[in-house]
């Protein structure tokens, strides 16, 4: 993969989220520079979903600021900056009767509001970027898991975005499926893409990751270097956290 891209810095600052009486998010600060990777860990129900869609405001805060190349982006229109900060999740949400080619040139049509064949000629280029070209025609369902992956990592990509940030995106993955994924997400933290990724995968946050944010009840408790966070940890709840998943 060689396109250029231009990237932004994130910054997320006092960020709380509240779910009723429950403060899921409790003033979470944060700062990925232009074109670095963030691996985000820790144990469910932490908070980490909820950081990453406060990113593109699909999670609104309670209070808090969230900077895209240092300009507040709080209180601007939510769909032109989910076309600047791409999401990919864990359950990829492809459109199930559609074809893969389609899902990409769909929302490059309604969103960007591409002509048919600028769209498809994009949407080509992105599916031939992650290793599927001959896929286009095909529903989702006649792909593997891992090929239904990076078809939703195409059409983020298609989209242009400054920023991706993934959700737990190698998780629903059969074990020999995930390499595929992992070193597709590795591709773009070279190609200089700002990336914020939640993952449990210690290998990938270990060799990819610029800086690993680890997450406790609401909190960044603790961030750093990959290798100062994982041989090196400070807090008793990292260390727990790391004694049971590694
Ligand atoms: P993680 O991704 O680290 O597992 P989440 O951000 O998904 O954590 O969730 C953090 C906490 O917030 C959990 O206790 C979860 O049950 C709760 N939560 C998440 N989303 C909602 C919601 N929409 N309404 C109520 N509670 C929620
Ligand atoms: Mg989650």
């Amino acid at each position: 993969m060689t396109t250029a891209v231009r990237s932004s810095s994130v910054e997320l600052r006092d960020v709380h989220v509240r779910f009723g009486t429950l403060e899921v998010l409790r003033g979470v600060d944060l700062r990925v520079e232009r074109g670095r990777t963030t691996c985000v860990i820790g144990p469910s129900g932490s908070g980490k979903s909820t950081l990453l869609r406060c990113v593109n405001r699909l999670q609104e805060p309670d209070s808090g600021d969230l900077l895209l190349d240092g300009e507040s982006v709080v209180r601007t229109d939510p769909d032109a900056l989910r076309q600047r900060v791409g999401m990919v999740f864990q359950h990829f949400n492809l459109f199930g009767h559609r074809s893969v080619l389609d899902n990409i040139v769909l929302p490059l049509r309604s969103v960007k509001k591409l002509g048919k064949e600028e769209a498809t000629e994009i949407a080509r280029a992105r599916l031939a970027e992650v290793g599927l070209a001959d896929k286009a025609p095909y529903r989702p369902s006649a792909l593997s898991g891992g090929q239904q992956q990076r078809v939703a990592i195409a059409r983020a990509l298609a989209m242009d975005p400054e920023v991706m940030l993934f959700d737990e995106a190698t998780s629903a993955l059969d074990p020999e499926l995930v390499k595929g994924v992992l070193d597709l997400m590795a591709g773009l933290a070279s190609r200089g893409l700002t990336l914020i990724v939640v993952t449990h995968e210690m290998g990938f946050a270990r060799n990819v990751a610029d800086e690993v944010a680890f997450m406790d009840a609401g909190r960044i408790v603790e961030q750093g270097p990959p290798a100062q966070l994982f041989d090196n940890p400070r807090s008793p709840r990292l260390q727990r956290f790391l004694s049971q998943v590694l």
